[in-house]
């Protein structure tokens, strides 16, 4: 265990995000290696972030499943380094092979089979988190990690709430390439008309569709990537056509999780039965991970995290 931040080292810099920055760090003495993010919270913004950081560390103490990145201990005001003095941070499981977009990255697509293991173990740590309440709502393949022995879990809680309790919240946080057409309306969110929780499962319907397409898949590739056309197609475009070669099943799946209608949408527990995840025969992402060379080239999501003014 990892009773003191000041014992771990950083090694690199794994990724940077909105809310601060995740290091690879080694416990000095024990020398075993954790994933540490930082949070830091700026002058303006510093109520709304902390209330959020907050939020994303009683999360993280709550769950333990082995479908989610662990975390091993939440440290308040400690300063890691003193050039960015870091205001809350959670040591975490070191997940080895990066995110799922890494992984895209350097494979472009994945094969059928490899996308029900990504699939099925993505819908278990759902089917966990919804059990408690938790809804994610920035599922996304840079939130989905996997570790050396390919298997894939959900990380960041940075925009997660507890469903069912008054609080109130934004409605339209996270990435909004993966968000589904209930949450671009605000109405309908507030009025209390829908539960969240459908919006994780559309989320997986659209990482899933671009692990098998290798783009990001409702904007044509000729079409202008900007937030009108993005919503339009998420709130009003006609049913995707899939390519020929993908199988009924995948078809069928991914067509369940971008049901419009929030409440005609598969559930988790509809998903979990269905065909395209009940016959993947590993419970890794392994093999992926032997084709995966340094040669990759850089793509990264659709940058629409805000909503415009
Ligand atoms: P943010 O809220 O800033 O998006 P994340 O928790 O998603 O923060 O982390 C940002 C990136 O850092 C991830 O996309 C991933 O590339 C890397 N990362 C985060 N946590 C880990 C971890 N436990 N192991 C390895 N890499 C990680
Ligand atoms: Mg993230």
């Amino acid at each position: 265990t990892v009773d003191n931040v000041l014992d771990l080292e950083k090694v690199a810099v794994l990724g940077h995000g909105h809310g601060g920055t995740v290091y690879k760090v080694r416990h000095k003495h024990s020398a075993n290696v954790y994933a540490l993010k930082v949070l830091r919270f700026d002058e303006g913004e510093m109520k709304i972030q902390q209330e959020a950081a907050v939020r994303e560390a009683e999360i993280l103490k709550r769950v333990d499943s082995s479908f989610i990145v662990k975390c091993y201990g939440v440290f308040d005001n400690e300063v890691l380094d003193t050039d960015n003095g870091g205001d809350l941070c959670f040591v975490m499981e070191y997940m080895e092979s990066g995110s799922l977009l890494d992984i895209l990255n350097i494979c472009h697509t994945l094969p059928e089979k490899v996308i029900s293991v990504v699939g099925r173990r993505v819908l278990e740590g759902l089917h966990y988190l919804h059990g408690m309440q938790i809804v994610h709502r920035d599922i996304k393949p840079s939130n989905l990690l996997i570790n050396s022995k390919g298997e894939i879990k959900i990380a960041d809680f940075g925009v997660s709430i507890v469903a069912k309790t008054n609080e109130e919240h934004e409605w339209c946080v996270g990435t909004c390439a993966y968000m589904s057409p209930e949450r671009f309306d605000s109405e309908r969110w507030n009025g209390g008309d829908c539960d969240g929780f459908a919006g994780d499962i559309w989320s997986v319907g659209v990482v899933l569709l671009e692990c098998f397409v290798g783009r990001y898949p409702l904007i044509d590739p000729g079409q202008k990537l900007d937030w009108a056309t993005l919503m339009c197609n998420i709130c009003f475009a006609e049913k995707m056509v899939l390519p020929d070669k993908a199988s009924p099943e995948f078809r069928n799946f991914v067509w369940r999780c971008l049901e419009k209608d929030w409440r005609a949408r598969g559930t988790v527990e509809e998903l979990l039965d269905h065909p395209f995840v009940t016959t993947c025969c590993s419970a890794s992402v392994e093999g992926l991970l032997g084709n995966a060379s340094e040669t990759s080239t850089q793509k990264s999501e659709p940058s629409l995290a805000k909503w415009p003014d």
